[in-house]
């Protein structure tokens, strides 16, 4: 047999759990970004694949000797760049039995169970962000893990297009389509425009607000109403709340209504910030989600789960399997055939599928609700204290407005022309400092300090530590 007898792996599966457990607690003293240089791994590692086993030690030995020193610790209490990838120690716990049952869940009757626990998990999660029962299997839309919110939106496209006209799936794209963003949308939705055929000149990026970053509900209608006298056709509108760069929220009432007349599909892409409506005082990242098509948000960014895990909701069950559903005979089978199940196969666009809904679970069960809203809740505190430090320092300056745990700033000289410069200094004064990572946006044009904060292991001594080595670097900075 070529795999291990059950009893060694539980002796190696012990030894890497241990490797794990050294790693996670060892992080405090790493620091955050490795200091190699392009080539490096690759010049560690013996060109020839090993052509007889060498055994666990021999990986563990490579993996310390090549891997930890080449790798950018998001786990680190440091870590405040991009947006967060949680894995928790307890979403592990669940990847590990999803890859010990090793099923495919492509369709309900090659793993009941893998589809059933999506369902209930996606239902609960639903009433547990507050969103509209309509997006439930029990109120006749539902929910579906994707392995990204690129996937969920490129989905959403395509069920849209659908939508949009019955003869897509025979006839393709016509050119016709457009979709609208603003220039803060995630680059996904241009990705999946072009994935789907309709090339970049389908995509409309609409005005911002006057003063803000966030879509205007009036430049929409003017956008809307031009492209229907012109010919085209209005196929999709995505909103956002909590943009990638400072965390912008489009007014997603005001978006849907101007939408919905045209049969517009409204994709509301919440990927960072959904989860916050956990919280009740934070739900109102989730209003006049109750007018969208569909909803995404990520459980791999700030919700302890590791990646792959984005929350996807549909008000119409049978939107995604319309646009996507093609069945070979070697798929059909009675379960199927009944109408009475969900293949989750025809709402994405690979065939195969992992259990990943028992990482969520694994997190639901060792953390709880309440658990999940302490984690955002605390985060989402540490973010307001450290915007106050911002506002009360002379040497810095918010770039946006704080949003949930989520600050951009950037150093405040008096001479904006020298701005840009300082807060680049600031910047890569603390990266060097291995204690903490950051990264950085432009907001109108100008250079901005992103401090994400939502790492699994950060605290409020971490966030005090990076406030201290901002302050150290910007009074570096300023001297000549
Ligand atoms: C991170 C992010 C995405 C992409 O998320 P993936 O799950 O990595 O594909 C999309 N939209 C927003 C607003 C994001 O912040």
């Amino acid at each position: 047999m070529a795999d291990l007898d059950p009893d060694e792996f539980r002796k190696l599966g012990h030894a890497v759990v241990d490797w794990v457990a050294a790693y996670r607690e060892g992080l405090p003293e790493r620091p955050v970004r490795p200091d190699v240089a392009p080539g490096w791994v690759r010049a560690q590692l013996p060109t020839a694949l090993p052509e007889e086993p060498g055994g666990l030690a021999a990986l563990l030995g490579d993996v310390d000797r090549a891997v930890v020193p080449a790798t950018t610790h998001w786990q680190h209490p440091g870590f405040h760049g991009f947006f967060p990838a949680n894995a928790s120690l307890h979403s592990l716990l669940g990847d590990i039995l999803s890859g010990g049952l090793g099923v495919q869940g492509m369709l309900w009757s090659t793993s009941p169970a893998a589809t059933e626990v999506e369902q209930v998990l996606l239902d609960g999660m639903a009433a547990a962000l507050g969103l509209d029962p309509g997006f439930t299997f029990a109120g006749g839309g539902g929910g579906v893990i994707q392995d990204s919110a690129s996937s969920a939106s490129l989905v959403a496209l395509l069920a849209a297009l659908h939508r949009s006209s019955p003869g897509w799936r025979e006839t393709g794209v016509d050119g016709t389509e457009r979709v609208y963003v603003t220039a803060e949308t995630h680059s996904s939705l241009a990705k999946a425009v072009r994935v789907a055929g309709l090339g970049a000149r389908a995509l409309r990026v609409v005005d911002p607000l006057p003063g803000s970053l966030a879509m205007s509900p009036s430049a929409l209608a003017a956008a809307i109403e031009a492209d229907i006298t012109a010919g085209l056709r209005p196929v999709l509108v995505c909103p956002t709340v909590g943009t990638t760069g400072t965390g912008a929220v489009d007014p997603v009432r005001e978006v849907a209504e101007v939408a919905r007349p045209h049969g517009t599909w409204v994709h509301v892409d919440a990927a960072w910030a959904g989860v916050a409506a956990l919280c009740p005082e934070l739900r109102w990242v989730v209003d006049g989600a109750e007018l969208a098509d569909s909803f995404v948000t990520d459980a791999h960014k700030w919700l302890l789960t590791a990646f792959d895990a984005s929350l996807l909701w549909v008000r119409d069950v049978r939107a995604l399997p319309a646009a996507l559903s093609i069945t070979p005979e070697y798929l059909r089978n009675t379960a199927s055939e009944s109408g009475e199940v969900v293949d989750y196969r025809d709402w994405q666009v690979p065939l195969g599928r992992r259990f990943r809904a028992l990482k969520l679970w694994a997190v639901l069960h060792g953390v709880g609700l309440s658990g999940l809203r302490e984690h955002v809740r605390g985060h989402v505190a540490l973010a307001a204290e450290l915007a106050g430090w911002v506002r009360a320092e002379p040497g810095f300056a918010l770039a946006a407005p704080p949003s949930l745990a989520l600050v951009c700033l950037r150093a405040d000289t008096g001479d904006p022309a020298a701005d840009d410069a300082a807060s680049r200094a600031v910047l890569e004064h603390v990266n060097a400092s291995g204690a903490a990572l950051l990264t950085h946006t432009l907001v109108d044009g100008r250079y901005t300090i992103r401090v994400a904060i939502g790492s699994v292991a950060t605290e409020r001594a971490h966030v005090v530590d990076l406030w201290e080595r901002l302050r150290g670097a910007r009074a570096l900075v300023r001297q000549p």
